[in-house]
């Protein structure tokens, strides 16, 4: 038997959209549930993919079937294709299994000739809107299956509304019209080289054709490439018999959600307008009106079309895009496909459904796009006051939210502004740990270099403040206090705005709005929590953000870089008295300061977290981080020193380092300065000890130790750290429960995870440097070249944003296997970035973590995520 080329709407339904594009299966699937569709029938992808085998040409068995479902269709209307008395007349339309825009433009009113339109014009009674339909098909097929440029046709009109003082096309007449039809004949021959094509079967192959020829097209290669979508799927072609909404003013046509797709409220929401066809309401040449205005233009059909829609989402339990046409007063559905939706709208009507018993829990957690969420947990732009602005430029979306304010180049100037009340918007090259008082401070941030896992990307993620990094075109003037784009000087104190979710730089004030994270957001995470495996931590040095954390759900810390309270304005010259001290006794001494600001941080910190579990990170930095580079700086910190500015460039040079990620870092700090272990391991457990008494809480606090890669590292530091707190329990005369574990983030360490879990409480794998130091990849440079790698498909993402599950994945596994082979119960968790990217959450859960700690922000996302990861499976 022949293959099946072609399928009536009777024959099919809405689980074919491969074979017959979304728009085909879903005109089945409602024309089965009984909706008022007009007649059609859908030619398959695999007709599209088998045109491209036979030369981009259809078979003659193709066009057979297509011929013989025509004749179906007519019997079923009583109308004939190319009749002079009754003509049928057809839309094409094109549709990819996803919906694709950048395909074909949709032909209406195909099978329209010389004899046609006479049986159409008498029909109607209207020659007017006959001769209309015949002269737009006739540029509408010029244009879309032959390109020729639609210019040509719109002079003769021109010509005839100027020689006659026309002011709309509807003053045209119906004989000027049938002119018309003869100039644009006339047109068509001088551009394609033969006449008109007057056999509607001609005419419809044709058109099939160029939606076939559509699917290559340079705009629709160009949308498969940015949304990843595979170019071998094809697409469907749908040829179905015309309605007309544009025969009088009983007739019209109209798009509609049921609900609405801004908010997710229960209620129609769209426009329609009487009288027009197709696109006229998009086009935008007549203004729509309400959708909820034509229950009092035609009260029986709005009454329709209200049931029809609720028909819809029953059957399709979610919120639908309708398009409909009206004519003569006859209600018929042209489409229908799953309403595209903000992340708010989204969330409201996933939890509505639910209550309304529509779908299950589970249905609502799959529907939620975790990524999306951050958009409720962020300040946003009023989108009303949004058309008003300009967008000067755009950089990677690096920390989302909202920030308007005045711009400002340095750390320092930013705080001073932040005092006198203003709102600041830190603009930096690229920003390193000396601006974090000035990124704390700011709206907002904004950088020229950098990708997503710069410095300022990751701290302003941590903060849950906007960031755009990486923004190439604006060319920091950090001595002139100026930036320029393109050309264009803004000077210290110019107003801009960041959107962080899309890395959009405008100019100008922009009306923020706070997030608003009402009851339905609540409901969504206790779902997706009853269901997930995964514990959620968090990524928080300061009791600001661990409490941030806990409100977002977090259950614990997962990371609290205890580095970062270092940079303090007060703390800094102690971190640098220490470093320059020259004698053990003189660092115990400034050690013993600094004991005393790290125990103040670990207990507001406990205080947060309450009986949640902390893990805190030793000192991870090398040391020259603290210490200035510029000249001026160097000198500066000379005098507050007290040491000559050769002896401190002495040390500064001493300290540096070719590769200062590979370099004097992590657990090699500790072994060689055991002193500022045993201070940190001070401060991390008396703090422990006086909360726990004071407060009545039981605290378990976790020591990191980073970068372990050599069992023994980590052993001999495991014992000075065991020791510090045996001393501290004798002299408090108070003991508590403590683990010591380390951090995964040494290829080498993954390798011999079993000999160190023998020793080790817990596993942390800190995949930002796995990845850095698997791949070989520098983490602070490699922006310049990964997005090149992703476009030329050597990658198929960026591994420092989703893990890259077949490399570095394996060493996770690895790790956990090994790992749990000497300790079965060990606990393994993530604290790199990875631990709040979706893709990466269904990879640890899937690999059998205990945890993954995101930046506070992401707590959510990965609750979210981590029940998806579940239900996946
Ligand atoms: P798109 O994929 O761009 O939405 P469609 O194929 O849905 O394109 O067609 C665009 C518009 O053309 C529809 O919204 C509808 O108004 C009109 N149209 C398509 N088919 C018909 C038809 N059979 N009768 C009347 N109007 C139609
Ligand atoms: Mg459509
Ligand atoms: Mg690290």
């Amino acid at each position: 038997m022949d293959k099946k080329w072609v399928y009536l709407f009777d024959e099919g339904n809405a689980s074919m959209k491969s074979l017959l594009g979304g728009k085909g299966a879903n005109l089945s699937e409602m024309n089965s549930i009984g909706l008022p569709v007009p007649p059609g029938m859908t030619v398959t992808t695999e007709a599209c993919l088998a045109f491209y085998e036979n030369n981009k040409e259809m078979s003659e068995e193709m066009v057979v079937q297509i011929h013989n479902n025509l004749r179906v269709i007519e019997e079923k209307i009583g109308k004939k294709f190319g009749d002079s008395e009754n003509p049928l007349l057809v839309s094409v339309r094109s549709g990819a299994a996803v919906s694709m825009p950048g395909m074909m433009d949709t032909i209406l009113n195909l099978g329209l000739n010389d004899e046609a339109v006479v049986g159409m014009a008498k029909n109607t009674e209207n020659p007017r809107f006959a001769y209309d339909s015949y002269r737009r098909f006739i540029q509408m097929f010029s244009d879309v299956v032959l390109s020729v440029p639609k210019y040509l046709f719109e002079k003769p009109l021109e010509d005839i509304k100027i020689s006659n003082n026309y002011t709309s096309d509807t003053e045209i007449t119906a004989d000027q019209l049938i002119d018309l039809v003869n100039s644009y004949k006339k047109i068509y021959l001088k551009e394609v080289g033969e006449s008109f094509p007057q056999d509607p079967f001609v005419q419809l192959k044709m058109a099939i054709e160029a939606v076939f020829r559509s699917w290559n097209n340079a705009r629709a290669i160009t949308y498969r490439n940015i949304h990843g979508l595979s170019h071998k799927m094809g697409t469907a072609v749908t040829v179905q018999s015309m309605v007309f909404g544009n025969m009088g003013n009983d007739c019209g046509t109209g798009v509609a959600f049921s609900r609405n797709p801004a908010t997710g409220e229960k209620r129609l929401f769209g426009e329609f307008l009487m009288n027009a066809q197709g696109e006229d309401v998009v086009a935008g040449i007549r203004t729509p009106l309400n959708i909820e205005e034509l229950g009092q233009v035609m009260p029986s059909v709005f009454q329709q079309f209200v049931e029809i829609t609720n028909k819809l989402e029953n059957h399709y339990k979610d919120m639908q895009d309708i398009e409909f046409t009206i004519e003569k007063s006859q209600l018929y559905i042209l489409q229908t496909r799953t309403g595209k939706r903000t992340a708010e709208a989204a969330l409201r009507s996933a939890v509505e459904m639910v209550e309304e018993g529509l779908i299950s829990q589970e249905e609502a957690i799959m529907r939620i796009q975790p990524s999306t969420l951050d958009q409720l947990l962020h300040p946003t732009f009023d989108s009303k006051t949004m058309d008003a602005v300009k967008e000067l430029t755009k950089g990677l979306p690096a920390s989302p939210g909202a920030a308007t304010g005045k711009v400002y180049f340095t750390a320092k100037e930013a705080v001073v502004a932040t005092k006198n009340g203003e709102s600041v918007i830190l603009v930096r090259k690229e920003t390193s740990p000396e601006d974090i008082e000035g990124m704390n401070v700011a709206k907002g941030i904004l950088t020229a270099r950098g990708g997503m896992t710069s410095h300022a990307a990751v701290v302003a993620r941590g903060m849950g403040k906007c960031c755009v990094a990486g923004c190439d075109e604006v060319k920091v003037d950090e001595e002139n206090r100026q930036f320029s784009i393109r050309g264009e000087v803004f000077e210290e104190g110019s107003e801009i705005s960041l959107d962080g979710s899309t890395g959009k730089v405008y100019r100008g004030v922009i009306k923020t709005m706070e997030p608003n994270l009402s009851g339905n957001f609540g409901k969504l995470m206790a779902w997706a929590d009853k269901i997930r495996n995964l514990d959620i931590r968090t990524n928080a040095d300061t009791p600001k953000d661990a409490s941030t954390a806990v409100r977002f759900g977090a259950e614990g810390i997962g990371l609290c870089r205890t580095e970062h309270m270092f940079f303090d304005e007060k703390r800094i010259p102690v971190v640098r008295r220490m470093i320059l001290s020259d004698s053990v006794e003189k660092r115990q001494t400034t050690l013993e300061e600094l004991l005393v600001f790290q125990k103040e941080d670990f207990k507001a910190i406990y205080r947060v977290l309450k009986d949640k579990p902390v893990t805190v990170r030793l000192l991870d930095p090398p040391l020259h981080e603290f210490l200035p580079t510029e000249e001026e700086d160097i000198l500066k910190l000379a005098e507050q020193m007290k040491v000559s500015v050769s002896t401190l460039k002495e040390v500064i040079s001493d300290l540096h380092e070719f590769n200062p990620m590979l370099g004097h870092r992590g657990c090699r700090l500790a072994i060689t300065y055991p002193e500022i272990a045993v201070m940190q391991t001070r401060a991390i457990m008396e703090a422990a000890v006086e909360v726990s008494q004071e407060d009545q809480l039981s605290i378990i606090p976790e020591i990191m130790i980073p970068l372990v890669g050599i069992t023994k590292e980590f052993a001999y530091l495991k014992k000075i750290v065991v020791s510090t707190v045996e001393q501290i329990f004798d002299e408090k005369q108070h003991s508590l429960e403590y683990l010591v574990g380390t951090m995964m983030e040494v290829p080498r360490a993954t390798l011999i995870a079993d000999q160190i879990a023998e020793i080790s409480e817990f596993f942390s794998f800190g995949t930002n440097d796995l990845t850095q130091m698997g791949f070989g990849f520098s983490r602070d440079d490699s922006g310049k070249f990964i997005s090149e790698y992703m476009d030329k498909e050597i990658l198929p993402s960026d591994p420092f944003q989703t893990i890259d599950q077949e490399g570095i994945g394996k060493l996770v596994e690895m790790g956990v296997k090994l790992g749990r082979s000497t300790k079965p119960n060990l606990k393994i968790g993530v604290c790199g970035e990875h631990g709040g990217d979706p893709m990466s959450i269904e990879f640890f859960n899937n690999v059998g973590l205990d945890y993954v700690s995101c930046s506070p922000y992401r707590v959510p996302i990965a609750r979210l995520a981590a029940a998806q990861a579940v239900l996946k499976k």
